[in-house]
């Protein structure tokens, strides 16, 4: 058998991992030797009889696990987006054993002594980003139980081991329930209001999957699913939505309820160990947001006029659908649809007429790409040398503008049945000047694969999506950090959205968008009547949007709130989900939440959002407020990208990331923007103005 391709630095450019050298069955030998690894590195590090010194460290830690980090960026990626059986029974394997191995070094005992120490003499160390690494290591080690009794640390151990594995089920549950909950349509007829593009994908995805001559409509991750905008069949629409909002309840193999209801119990046990009263609270202070009530404020005061506008909406649909001549009660596999008539009606934009302006290849290389190099000078070349863990991957190199080399960029953009349903970007290799490495990021996308040879042609949601994910990528390239804990993207996961909602601002702003959205043969410019309704348009459904958002943050919320008790007597997952939406008052009919409990992947496929779904609200009062920084500012210039670059993307989590935002800012974020921008305030209640 060859060497196994992990055990060393790979030796290809910005060390991209070697693909083509790697098989299934290196992963678990390298998981293991890169844990016994990094276990006799930090026993090294722990032992050594010299007093404790910065570098003998908190520098040594930072250096450690190298062979770990190489083996799980590329596990991960791949059980994320092209899990076999094999892959799915290495990842249920390794994930305990990974949250132990994390445990063993936090609650090392000796380690904890030395860092406490060093913490004691802080005010030594000069170097503001140091002292930063010395301030997170300290509070690491204390969240992760350091200063815990033995027995507790026993308890924290099991605790975080069965929360890692249930974690991976609710996953595996959840994608094998939604490939199986793909619906079938027999009859083309029933299709009408899908394009023909729309039509031949749907064709070729049923005989993909064993079902010749017939149409296969699969689920994105939302509860809301894109088809249902377009079909006109009442019937199949209630197909699709109630196979959306079924899955991971239907009281199968793959049902999740069980998983939920264990893992909000554990949670509440390990956030009480640590002296928290529920998750939330455990969570959220280590966050931008400081405490559960900030966030539950927040939410509380955005909700009332979300409701008050879905509302309006509701009643603008219902009368679109009598005078379609369906009858009542408007269905929540109505909303889309009469959303999208009457979107049409009002600013005469037609969202399927669009698509063939926003052609994928143009998109990306003469928006999201245009973008980044007007803001930040970048460059970006295609490169078809290297290699990829799945055919359809592709890589670019980035340039800055002196032409020097500064990243990897992986575009991964299909959706496939291997792949986990969403959107995200992650990363292989993270920037580091200590460790001497420059940043190899990848986005994934979900999109339709068209027939052979048809271009991929995109919605506006897409479109947004792809500049959204870019906006986190900038954030990994851009990383200018001395220390790989800070690198990126690492910083709070409620201020982690922040770049990339900033991002989407770009594909609206006017030389962006004449750049990129041309008719995919004609070359033809969308009409300028056309783009002024866009963003209009845009802001139309906003109730819809906002409440739908909300419902999912304040459910997330309501589980992770739950002290242990009352994480035990909740009995029935559908009842508790229904009465925190009814008590949070976001329970309207119409607009169920983005995502129900039984498919939450964010808060229950992970550990990093759950009650961390808010984030994206939160993020987006210092996004707002930084779209109006740039408009004062004169927009698209490269001074602008510039200092963005420079206060908050290079920075990643090396400095308190809210004085990094007030320095760019020159203030305090304001609300204000948001609420314009959602319709929140109460003058613009239901209108459309904004950004
Ligand atoms: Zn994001």
């Amino acid at each position: 058998m060859d060497p196994n391709p992990f055990l060393a630095p790979s030796e290809l450019p910005y060390q991209l991992p070697p693909f083509d050298a790697i098989q299934v069955e290196h992963y678990l030998p390298a998981f293991e030797a890169g844990m016994a690894e990094q276990r006799a590195e930090v026993a090294a590090i722990s032992s050594d009889p010299r007093p404790p010194t910065f570098e003998n460290t908190l520098v040594a830690l930072e250096r450690s696990g190298r062979l770990l980090s190489r083996v799980s960026a590329v596990f991960f990626n791949v059980a994320a987006t092209d899990a076999t059986e094999q892959i799915r029974q290495i990842e249920r394997e390794v994930a305990p054993k990974l949250a132990a191995h994390r445990d063993a070094i936090f609650q090392d005992r000796r380690l904890y002594a030395r860092v406490q120490a060093l913490y004691e003499t802080r005010h030594q160390l000069t170097d503001p980003e140091s002292a930063w690494l010395l301030e997170r290591y300290h509070t690491d080690f204390v969240r992760a139980g350091a200063a815990l009794g033995e027995a507790q640390q026993r308890r924290l151990r099991e605790l975080n081991q069965e929360l890692s594995g249930l974690l991976t089920e609710f996953r595996s549950r959840l994608l094998a329930d939604t490939n199986d909950l793909a619906v079938v349509v027999d009859d083309r007829e029933r299709l009408a209001g899908l394009s023909e593009d729309a039509i031949a994908a749907a064709a070729q995805a049923a005989a993909e999957r064993g079902h010749p001559g017939a149409y296969l409509l699969s689920l994105i991750l939302p509860t809301d699913q894109p088809a249902l905008a377009l079909l006109r069949d009442r019937a199949l629409r209630e197909r699709i939505y109630r196979a959306s909002i079924s899955r991971g309840s239907r009281g199968n193999a793959h049902d999740t309820t069980e998983v939920v209801r264990r893992l909000v119990r554990l949670r509440a046990e390990r956030a009480r160990l640590l002296g928290y009263p529920h998750h939330a609270a455990y969570q959220i202070a280590d966050r931008t947001a400081g405490s559960a009530e900030a966030v539950a404020d927040l939410l509380a005061r955005l909700t009332p006029a979300a409701v008050t506008n879905a509302t309006a909406e509701a009643a603008e649909l219902r009368k679109a659908l009598e005078a379609d001549g369906e009858s009542l009660p408007l269905q929540p596999w109505d909303w889309s649809f009469y959303a999208e008539r009457v979107r049409q009606e009002r600013f005469a934009v037609d969202a399927a007429a669009l698509r063939p302006y926003l052609e994928l290849e143009r998109v990306l290389r003469d928006g999201v790409f245009f973008a980044a190099s007007r803001l930040y000078g970048l460059r970006f070349v295609e490169r078809h040398d290297l290699p990829v863990y799945h055919p359809q991957v592709r890589v670019f190199e980035v340039f800055e503008d002196d032409g020097s080399g500064l990243g990897l960029f992986l575009a991964d953009l299909y959706t496939r049945d291997s792949k986990r349903g969403g959107a995200w970007m992650s990363s292989f290799v993270d920037q580091s000047t200590l460790l001497g490495t420059r940043p190899v990021v990848s986005v994934n996308l979900n999109l339709n694969r068209p027939p052979d040879g048809e271009p991929t042609l995109l919605t506006v949601d897409e479109v947004r999506t792809l500049f959204h994910e870019f906006g986190h990528a900038l954030h990994g390239l851009l990383s200018q950090v001395r220390y790989p804990r800070f690198s990126g993207t690492s910083v709070p996961r409620d201020f982690v959205e922040y770049p990339s909602q900033v991002n989407e601002m770009w594909m609206f702003w006017p030389e962006v968008l004449a750049n990129y959205a041309r008719h995919h043969r004609t070359g033809e410019p969308l009409p300028a009547s056309v783009v002024e309704q866009l963003e209009a348009a845009h802001r139309f459904n906003e109730g819809f949007a906002t409440t739908e958002y909300l419902a999912a943050a304040l459910l997330d919320l309501a589980w992770h709130r739950l002290d242990v008790a009352q994480a035990e007597a909740v009995d029935d997952v559908a009842a508790f989900e229904a009465a925190a939406l009814a008590d949070a008052g976001v329970a309207v009919p119409e607009v169920p939440p983005r995502y129900r409990s039984t498919y939450f992947q964010h808060v229950f496929g992970n550990d990093d959002y759950s009650a961390g779904y808010y984030s994206y609200i939160w993020s987006e009062v210092l996004d707002a407020d930084t779209v109006e920084w740039f408009r004062a500012n004169g927009g698209l210039r490269r001074e602008n990208g510039d200092r963005f670059r420079q206060m908050v993307l290079s920075r990643g989590g090396s400095v308190d990331v809210m004085a990094a935002y007030r320095e760019f800012r020159g203030g305090e974020p304001q609300i204000e923007p948001l609420l314009v921008r959602r319709g929140l305030t109460a003058e613009s209640s239901g209108s459309t103005t904004g950004e």
